[in-house]
């Protein structure tokens, strides 16, 4: 699936190339980070029972997600001002001034 590379940037008031601050594979690699529960779901008992290892790597896992959130949910750029692309939902409705 390929991304958009135009879109309408509400400053410049017209369709323009975007751009993301992070690269895109790092966003895709990312995406996969929050399957890794999913993937660990079999060794639970294993997991909630080590309290040693498990349990603290659990937190850690934890503590990555919002770092994760913040790369992947990345709005796009106007590679002419800056401004930042909304994603418009189906309903959105674009206003000039
Ligand atoms: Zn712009």
């Amino acid at each position: 699936m390929a991304e958009p590379t135009r879109a309408y940037c509400l400053r410049c008031g017209r369709d323009v190339e975007t751009e993301h601050r992070y690269p895109r594979t790092l966003r895709r690699v990312l995406k996969g980070y929050f399957f890794i529960p999913l993937a660990l779901v079999p060794f639970y008992p294993l997991l909630a029972s080590d309290y040693v290892l498990a349990i603290p790597m659990m937190m850690l896992y934890m503590l990555g997600i919002g770092p994760a959130l913040v790369i992947t949910k990345d709005p796009a750029l106007c590679v002419e001002c800056g401004a930042l692309i909304p994603v418009l939902g189906p309903n959105a409705q674009a206003t000039s001034h």
